[in-house]
């Protein structure tokens, strides 16, 4: 297949080979840790149980050369938002408390404030660790127009879903291998189900920032989040760095932290003080790298102290994943200023970024409410139901769609308005589906229904030190796939299930 049609999805089943696929796909996950922890009020502090991941039975059709592009375009983006990241006036700009978004959003002026604190005390490690991940939807501008895979956002803080979309991958490919899907479509074929190596490539990339670092026995921190669900996609690369790389991981809440850690003077060394907890009796660890899988959002920071904790993190030694400025290169105004043509020519410069044009042909429309005057809100009005308007945050159900923006614009303070970008909607062809299986929820059983997936590309990079090099990868893929008519896709949220790619 060219790529330009996708095919009849999913195949004809019964429903003895549909109950037969649930029953081989839950217990698959269960066994391969592709899960999550049940809902907080039924779970102890030490977890007994855990549910299985949503998930989809079949992969889902994606053309191959848009996933191939996706994968290549990954190079470029890691490059690009390294530079974004060490462009300080640029971000200044854009996000900052006196120039930029920061001014009107809270939480962007918080994080931007923080960073000006750390420039004007001094930074005490120049190097920085992202962990990306590139969100992609087909779209066809018209009925006869080619499919194009346009960019739905760019994370560069707690991406998450790449250990579970390795282990989603492998079930697939296992369905395959026990049943050939009852033979029931010939593109279900190994070679059309690309591996998938998430895992051990994120892992690589925290292993190479601890490397940069420089002192081996220091460990790793992760960052999480007061019941978190979705340890396991955490655990996964926890286990990858103590087994392949022979580093030690330690997990702590922000809260935990406002009581373990100290940065020692001079040095800037951050250790954690966990008395009573360590291996040899030892009072403290040394920090090589601090991994945020918390901090993306304003309701991770609920008081003064919790921002006091981030600034004590970032004020050490240890590599941050990432580090404020590369967080705020994440923001969407990041994302909407760059496809000024001006703007985007001065990263574009240079033999740095290879397919510039492959970049911006990924890029849909996309203008600030607060541009020429009225006219950014007019357009927005206008244009409502071509566009979703987006703030300044990070995991799911922020945004405004179609016919609620209007009533929106109505009780949107003018002064707010330049804290939220417009974007054009990528228009995902119809007529694919699958079958949705979720745990509990009252729906067991897998559900046939329409579906949208969305793509996402791994890649990481390490930027800042003194030779001025960027060390980068592309290290996997994500396919989330959602029910038609629901207009976000977290998973987490309960929107979306865990799927791969069938490429077509
Ligand atoms: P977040 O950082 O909260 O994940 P996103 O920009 O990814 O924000 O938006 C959330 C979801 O909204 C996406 O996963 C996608 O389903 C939908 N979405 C976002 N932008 C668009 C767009 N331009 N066209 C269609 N759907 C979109
Ligand atoms: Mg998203
Ligand atoms: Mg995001």
């Amino acid at each position: 297949m060219a790529g330009q049609s996708l095919p009849q999805w999913p195949p004809e089943i019964t429903d003895e080979q549909r109950e037969a696929l649930t029953l081989r796909a839950t217990t698959y996950a269960l066994s391969h840790g592709l899960v999550y922890l049940p809902p907080a009020d039924v779970q102890p502090p030490v977890p007994t149980s855990a549910i299985h991941a949503p998930l989809a039975l079949f992969p889902s059709p994606f053309p191959r050369e848009h996933f191939e592009l996706a994968r290549r375009l990954q190079r470029d983006y890691n490059v690009l938002y390294a530079r974004i990241a060490m462009d300080e006036e640029f971000l200044d700009n854009v996000m900052g408390a006196e120039r930029g978004v920061g001014r009107v959003d809270e939480f962007t002026g918080q994080l931007w404030r923080l960073w000006k604190r750390l420039r004007d005390q001094g930074i005490s490690q120049t190097r920085h660790l992202g962990l990306f991940r590139s969100d992609y939807l087909l779209h066809k501008e018209g009925e006869d127009a080619p499919l194009e895979l346009k960019q739905v956002e760019f994370n560069t803080i707690s991406s998450s879903f790449g250990a579970l979309s390795q282990n989603v991958a492998k079930l697939h490919r296992h369905l395959l291998a026990t049943t050939e899907y009852y033979n029931t479509s010939p593109i279900l074929r190994l070679e059309n189900l690309p591996p998938n190596d998430t895992i051990s490539g994120l892992a690589e990339g925290l292993a190479a920032a601890h490397k940069a670092y420089g002192s081996p026995s220091a460990w790793i921190l992760f960052v999480v989040q007061d019941g978190e669900r979705n340890v396991f996609d955490q655990r996964w690369l926890e286990y990858e760095l103590i087994e392949k790389h022979s580093i030690r991981v330690i997990r702590q809440t922000f809260g935990q932290l406002a009581v373990s850690a100290e940065v020692v003077p001079v040095s800037r060394i951050l250790r954690l003080r966990l008395p009573g907890s360590l291996p040899r009796g030892a009072e403290s660890v040394e920090i090589s790298t601090v991994y945020f899988r918390a901090g993306y959002t304003p309701k991770d920071y609920p008081t003064a102290a919790h921002y006091e904790t981030r600034y004590l993190l970032e004020s050490s030694a240890a590599i941050k994943c990432p580090s404020l400025q590369l967080q705020l290169a994440g923001g969407k105004k990041v994302q909407q200023v760059l496809t000024t043509p001006s703007v985007f020519g001065r990263y574009a410069s240079g033999s740095v970024i290879g397919d510039t044009e492959g970049l911006r042909r990924s890029w849909m429309g996309m203008w600030g409410l607060d541009e020429g005057g009225l006219e950014g809100v007019r357009e927005a009005r206008d244009q409502a139901q071509n566009l979703v308007l987006k703030p300044q945050r990070e995991g799911g159900g922020n945004n405004v769609y179609k016919s609620d923006i209007p009533p929106f614009l109505d009780t949107l303070p003018a002064e707010e308005r330049e804290a939220w970008i417009a974007m054009e909607l990528i228009r995902t062809p119809g007529g694919l589906g699958n079958y949705l299986v979720r745990a509990g929820g009252g729906t067991a059983g897998a559900i046939k229904t329409e579906v949208v997936s969305e793509l996402g590309i791994f890649g990481w990079a390490l930027f800042g030190g003194p030779d001025g090099s960027v060390e980068e990868k592309e290290v996997g893929w994500l396919l989330r796939t959602k029910g038609k008519d629901s207009n976000e896709g977290g998973i987490a949220a309960g929107f979306s299930v865990l799927d791969s790619v069938v490429l077509v």
